[in-house]
């Protein structure tokens, strides 16, 4: 079988012909900025659908930005790149780009050196299997980090040591992933994707100053529900109590796509065949694999 090329300053090597200095300050530290993006494979026109690539790469620069890492690459120039991988590696299935700028040198956190980028594609289709139709989620009784001490908006490495430490206790209570609630006691998100709940046919989901990364699945399933699918959508901080009343929930973002929940905690919500959130997912699908007239704004098509 033959081995997948990425991209590391300037090659495309294996993964296995990367080099890192052990004491850079993204080994270190987790000093990076990333974006997971996604592409999905169309067997018949054999081309891939990248979804939403300016608005991850946008943030990349962002996240880059607010953590003074230097680099020299342009959003255009980050586009060719994924489209020669996509081409080198001729892959058949959807495929995640892991889309890192990172300290390659020895260093220290403190330092401000030059980024460098590393993109490491795999086949990626559904995050969970088949079988598992919903999902189980605890309330963590760690808070989310907060804007005052690490921004949850800047998709850093670092700052998934506190989803990990979530995670874990959320796994030691036999329960698929966390909830985090923020330092003001309001719903946040889970640890690799944001929350919606649904209440009457309206969709809830916090607000950015409920300390959640600005997801961009977040951002697309709330435009095609409310523009598309007509249903209502509110932004608002939700409590504990907001949650007890809802009748369905669901986790969204590039990797776990859409997602429902079962449980949080002692708390159930429906799920399956006629749910809303079902309805929401299936137009998902359609969209990202262009089988709707409206795709075309959320997609790059990219031509093997
Ligand atoms: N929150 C966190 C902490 C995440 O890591 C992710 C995944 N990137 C999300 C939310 C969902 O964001 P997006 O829809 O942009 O992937």
């Amino acid at each position: 079988m033959s081995k997948t090329l990425c991209y590391f300053k300037g090659e495309y090597l294996e993964e296995n012909e990367i080099y890192i200095h052990p004491l850079s300050p993204s080994t270190q530290y987790g000093l990076n900025v990333f974006e997971g993006i996604r592409g999905y494979f169309d067997p018949k026109d054999r081309c891939f659908y990248v979804l939403e690539l300016e608005k991850h790469l946008n943030r990349l620069f962002e996240s880059a930005n607010k953590l003074q890492l230097k680099h020299k690459y342009s959003i255009q120039q980050i586009e060719i790149i994924i489209q020669k991988l996509l081409k080198l590696n001729q892959f058949d299935e959807d495929v995640y780009f892991k889309t890192v700028l990172l300290i390659s040198q020895k260093g220290s956190w403190s330092q401000i050196l030059e980024a460098d980028l590393l993109i490491v594609p795999w086949k990626l289709n559904r995050a969970f299997d088949k079988s598992k139709k919903c999902l189980n989620l605890s309330i963590s009784s760690w808070e989310r980090i907060s804007s005052n001490s690490m921004p949850p908006s800047v998709k850093t490495g670092a700052n998934y040591i506190n989803g990990r430490y979530a995670f874990l206790e959320a796994k030691s209570k036999n329960a698929d992933l966390p909830l985090f609630l923020n330092n003001k006691g309001n719903v946040s998100e889970s640890s690799g994707s944001c929350i919606v709940f649904i209440k009457d046919k309206t969709l809830y989901t916090p607000p950015l100053s409920a300390d959640i990364l600005d997801s961009i699945t977040r951002q697309f399933v709330f435009e095609f529900s409310k523009n598309m699918l007509k249903y209502n959508t509110i932004i608002k901080n939700l409590t504990l109590e907001d949650i007890r009343k809802s009748d369905e929930a669901f986790l969204c973002g590039t990797s776990i796509e859409i997602f429902p929940v079962g449980t949080i905690d002692d708390i159930s919500f429906s799920y399956g065949e006629k749910t809303i959130t079902n309805k929401i997912k299936n137009f998902y699908f359609k969209l990202v694999r262009n089988e709707t007239p409206y795709t075309s704004k959320f997609l790059k098509k990219i031509m093997l």
